[in-house]
């Protein structure tokens, strides 16, 4: 095998590429003009231009940026594309799919037809709002991933609750719902603690259950400056990612020259699932070691008596059976947190894609409030959000149920009435729509097919709703499979085209201003005139004379941000943003002091037991999970190879030497893997360094293993500690 190491000239030339491809007139505006960053939720751009951090960091090459303004700005895909049939567009693979040019105009597939067909925009809309008003409200969702804006969100929430329904959702609850959940048991909140600059003055970071080199590229270089100060980056993460051992930051010349920088100062990689032991057995050599901090525990936390007789009856056996890992390998791990002053704890979909993502998102915040890693300066939680304004997507109201405050200051502000009957979450609207209780479905960006548990069932339940309105700049899979009844695809600009300016929220809570205006295509239209002009056609017309509000009038940016800055709290500085052009940080959400926002102010110590993915049957030996490879982002496949995983093809199944010996497997073999749910066959066995009995396959291709099981608690689905067994495959 050979050595890889992350980032470096290979990540350079890429860009390069990347931006000869874009054109340097086209890349150069792109990337400078004062739009924040298309792709991850770290969050660059906004105000201070181009590839700009909130701490005025720049320039540093980030591929990923590069990638998600690569398919933006490709031509509209010609008309002739729409002659050949789905069954013809189903052969092309999803990046070449992605790589038909952007959609320049509304296509339309009639019931039971074979193709789209291009319509006029007036006959489109007209069309949306006639079926929709044919259905009962609860007969319909909503749906938006977080490539929308605030303003387009704030709308399409509103669109669906005028309309009559609360089955408004997010992609969130896909990914990080269960670190709302995890994060409001604990502490009150369910975002990050700490804003980027904490990051430049911590001595130790976890990260657990992610992999920031290809998700958030630029992260790795806060990882890489901590190291530079003498501190401490522990990963904890099943499979030895390359770009977390050692990665040549781009930035560095002498990170360059070297061929590379240290990420990882420890690197423990527990078996799938074994999160809780781990943290657990973490926090249980802590109390040996006599290092947790009693005062902060004292006056700051509740329950943390019962949290330690918890880890008390927790044995080291138990722990080392359940995770794989040496009482000596933790308490190596424990002897580094105890001598830290200031620890952050950051994490991905690895700990929420589980059964019990919420409670392993506890446990974090269980190990930071052990040594009072909370409640000041340069310490605390840092969730990983993925794109770009997920976070924001939720802040504003894309969800099934409101806060309470926040559905009254919206009846009372805009002199509305709101539908009381609680709304159904993503997976609860496609279980809806299988059962043959769904007419219609709008979804807002995204690959809501793709991005399902149990592909097959999610293409038959999209195929049961009668009518599909999607939005979108490119066609994805989402747009091919589940589509046996009527589907209306609407195209969008992307977030640099829009004509006026609109906002989006980073995982550290900072909101950014987009100005907007690079004009490329001429028949795109944005997102909220869109959802505009449907609210008009579906509501105003039966709303009184007397109203104030009216979606005709929420066609304004301004209009919609001052409604938000009005019923959401802590988004008040939005009201002047696209004047003032001040980006600003969601107020209470940084917790700085002590202060935490439940109701008696303290943080609780939250308890489970160690749980148990695997069945206990020996029909399915191995856990999978799904992973994200370095050339895609979300659904989207930028690049077929995984280049940081020993350029490893979207078949592959990774799986650890001694699996592969004890089946009598070499690299490159073929293999079928089978779940309870579906299989994938014709894989491509490839050894990887991670633990015996998990094995890797790529997301969203293995979607079709996942089981339908959820977090109860969050409704995060579990797309990564599935039961799977592995053969040869025989054709
Ligand atoms: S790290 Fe994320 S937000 Fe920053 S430039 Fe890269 S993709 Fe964009």
């Amino acid at each position: 095998m050979s050595k890889i190491v992350g980032g470096g000239p290979k990540k350079v030339l890429y860009t390069l590429n990347a931006v000869r491809h874009i054109g340097l007139k086209n890349s150069a505006k792109a990337l400078t003009a004062k739009n924040t960053c298309k792709a991850c939720g770290l969050g660059m751009g906004g105000q201070l231009g181009g590839m700009t951090n909130e701490l005025g960091e720049f320039p540093s090459v980030c591929n990923k940026s590069v990638q998600a303004q690569s398919t933006d700005i490709q031509s509209p895909i010609p008309s002739e594309v729409f002659s050949h049939s789905i069954s013809e567009l189903r052969e092309l693979s999803p990046k070449e799919l992605e790589h038909t040019g952007r959609l320049g105009r509304p296509i339309f597939k009639a019931k039971d037809s074979e193709h789209y067909q291009e319509v006029e925009w007036d006959w489109a809309l007209q069309y949306a709002i006639e079926r929709f008003q044919k259905s009962e409200p609860n007969r319909s969702f909503f749906y938006a991933s977080g490539r929308s804006s605030n303003e387009a969100g704030f709308l399409l929430q509103l669109l669906a609750r005028l309309y009559g329904t609360n089955n408004v959702t997010n992609c969130s609850y896909y990914c990080h719902q269960a670190t709302s959940v995890g994060l409001g048991s604990t502490i009150g909140t369910g975002t990050a603690t700490i804003e980027l600059g904490d990051l430049a003055h911590c001595d130790t970071v976890f990260i657990i259950g992610a992999n920031p080199a290809s998700n958030h590229p630029r992260l790795i270089h806060q990882l890489k400056n901590c190291r530079d100060r003498g501190g401490n980056i522990i990963v904890i993460n099943p499979a030895k990612e390359p770009g977390l051992v050692k990665f040549s930051v781009p930035k560095s010349p002498a990170s360059m020259i070297a061929g590379g920088t240290d990420i990882a100062s420890l690197y423990l990689q527990p078996n799938i699932g074994g999160d809780i032991a781990l943290l657990k057995g973490i926090s249980k050599a802590v109390l040996e070691l006599g290092t947790e901090d009693k005062t902060f525990i004292e006056s700051y936390t509740d329950n943390f008596f019962a949290y330690r007789n918890d880890i008390d009856a927790t044995t080291w056996p138990d722990i080392e059976k359940n995770t794989g890992i040496s009482k000596i390998k933790i308490y190596e791990l424990a002897e580094i947190y105890s001598q830290s002053d200031n620890t952050v704890f950051a994490w991905g979909m690895g700990i929420t894609h589980h059964q019990f993502g919420s409670a392993n998102v506890e446990y974090i915040a269980n190990l930071a409030l052990l040594r009072g890693m909370l409640g000041k300066p340069h310490a605390g939680l840092l969730p990983l959000r993925g794109h770009s304004n997920v976070q924001g997507i939720g802040t504003i109201g894309v969800k099934p149920v409101l806060s309470s405050d926040v559905f009254q200051k919206i009846e009372q502000t805009l002199d509305i009435k709101l539908p009381t009957r609680e709304g159904l979450n993503t997976l609860a609207s496609l279980e809806a729509a299988y059962a043959g209780e769904m007419d219609n479905a709008c979804i807002v960006g995204g690959n809501l097919y793709s991005a399902t548990p149990n592909s097959k069932w999610a293409e038959a339940a999209l195929d049961r709703v009668s009518f599909k309105l999607y939005l979108t700049t490119t066609l994805n899979q989402g747009h091919l499979y589940g589509i046996k009844n009527e589907a209306l695809v609407l195209p969008v600009c992307a977030r640099d085209e829009e004509n006026q300016s609109t906002t989006q929220e980073s995982m550290f809570n900072f909101v950014r201003l987009s100005d907007g205006g690079i004009s490329r295509l001429d028949n795109v239209r944005s997102e909220v005139s869109i959802l505009s002009a449907l609210g008009k056609g579906l509501i105003d017309k039966d709303l009184p004379a007397d109203k104030t509000f009216s979606f005709e009038e929420f066609g304004s940016h301004e209009k919609i941000r001052d409604a938000i800055a009005k019923t959401v709290p802590g988004m008040e500085d939005l009201k002047d943003i696209g004047v003032a052009k001040e980006e600003f940080y969601v107020r209470n959400r940084l917790i700085h002091t002590p202060q935490f926002n439940t109701e008696n102010k303290r943080a609780r110590f939250q308890i489970h037991a160690i749980p148990q993915p695997k069945d206990g049957s020996d029909r399915y030996p191995f856990l999978l999970a799904s992973i994200r490879s370095e050339g895609q982002f979300n659904s989207i496949i930028y690049e077929e190879n995984d280049t940081y995983r020993y350029n490893a093809g979207r078949d592959a199944v990774l799986m650890s030497k001694e699996d592969m010996k004890q089946i009598a497997l070499k690299d490159g073999d073929r293999v079928t893997v089978r779940s309870s749910s579906g299989e994938l066959k014709n894989m491509k066995a490839q050894t990887f360094d991670i633990p015996p009995g998990n094995v890797l396959a790529y997301y969203p291709e293995a979607n079709v293993l996942c089981e339908k099981r959820i977090d109860p608690r969050s409704f995060t689905p579990n797309f990564k500690s599935v039961p799977v067994m592995i053969e040869r495959f025989s054709s």
